[in-house]
């Protein structure tokens, strides 16, 4: 197993103080710090109570955004809402972003004290794949007009998931990147990174597989990522390609050039279809099953 030991300092400086007392060698059947000295999060490795005092020591507050357009809207946005109410930041100022092409059809979810929902109207586009890339552009908007004057912290989520368990601020960091469920324990050769050469997502090779559904970080990160992507989704569409998984390759592509701080477990966001693994020990956020054929636009 790759193991390494975060330098205390390095974590006191990386802005997430209680990382100090995180315990790297409480889980050895797993990778719980990259090369490049970054805290892996699984369970176990870190005392709950010690980040929820923490960051409400610290005054941390945290955006979460989510897209529920066209059909996706009355398939998951309120399963997914009324869960991360349960589970999302219990205890921390919380400001959901729902975009999407309906407002008037967003649940009215009761919120804790401290938690407020606002509706961001986007275009809906003809391709989903359209629709998933747009992201970035829109949070990256949004980030700049209103996020920087209300959260410490950003998370961007798929809606097509439900939490289940605790997603707490042992996920916050300066840049979040999460471990795909489906590719966290292959090989790197058998990684599904963009193999084109014409597109700006093009990799050799790269560090872990990461997950689009989920990725954060603070303000400032999360708003250079989304306008790093959006430009790399833009440069491909002026030369006609399109990356192998869309907004996820440019996603991966920064995440290589750009090395997250801190990576989450896929126990913060598994596929039960995937079956037992002995190495998942919790479930916080699981794919809701997947409907393609009546959902998708096109
Ligand atoms: N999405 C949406 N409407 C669509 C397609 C996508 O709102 O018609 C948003 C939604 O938040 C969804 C995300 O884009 O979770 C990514 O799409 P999807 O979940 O289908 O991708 P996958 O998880 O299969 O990679
Ligand atoms: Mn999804």
């Amino acid at each position: 197993m790759d193991k390494c030991t975060l330098e205390r300092a390095e974590m006191l400086t990386s802005g997430n103080s209680a990382d100090a007392s995180l315990d790297l060698w409480s889980r050895n059947d797993v990778q719980t710090c990259t090369s490049w000295k970054a805290p892996i999060i699984w369970e176990g490795m870190f005392n709950p109570s010690h980040y929820d005092q923490i960051h409400r020591n610290e005054g941390s507050s945290v955006a979460l955004t989510v897209f529920a357009v066209g059909r996706y809207l009355d398939a998951y946005l309120e399963a997914f809402l009324t869960s991360s109410e349960q589970h999302f930041m219990s205890g921390l100022p919380v400001s959901y972003y729902v975009f999407t092409d309906t407002p008037e059809k967003v649940p009215n979810i009761k919120l804790a004290p401290n938690r407020r929902l606002t509706v961001v109207k986007v275009e809906r586009q003809a391709r989903w794949q359209d629709i998933s890339m747009m992201r970035m552009k829109a949070i990256s908007d949004v980030i700049e007009s209103d996020i920087r004057h209300h959260a410490t912290h950003v998370f961007c989520f798929d809606v097509d998931q439900v939490f289940t368990g605790r997603f707490g601020p042992e996920a916050l960091g300066d840049s979040v990147a999460l471990l795909h469920a489906h590719y966290y324990h292959l090989p790197k050769r058998l990684l599904t990174y963009d193999r084109n050469p014409k597109s700006k997502a093009f990799m050799k090779t790269g560090d872990f597989y990461y997950h689009a559904a989920v990725f954060g970080g603070s303000w400032r990160s999360v708003k250079a990522l989304t306008e790093a992507c959006d430009r790399s989704i833009k440069a491909d569409k002026e030369n006609g390609v399109e990356a192998l998984w869309h907004d996820e390759s440019h996603l991966n592509k920064y995440f290589w050039l750009h090395k997250p701080s801190r990576i989450l477990s896929p126990e913060f966001c598994w596929d039960t279809r995937i079956g037992y693994r002995r190495d998942i020990e919790v479930y916080r956020l699981l794919w809701a099953p997947k409907d393609y054929a009546n959902l998708r636009t096109s």
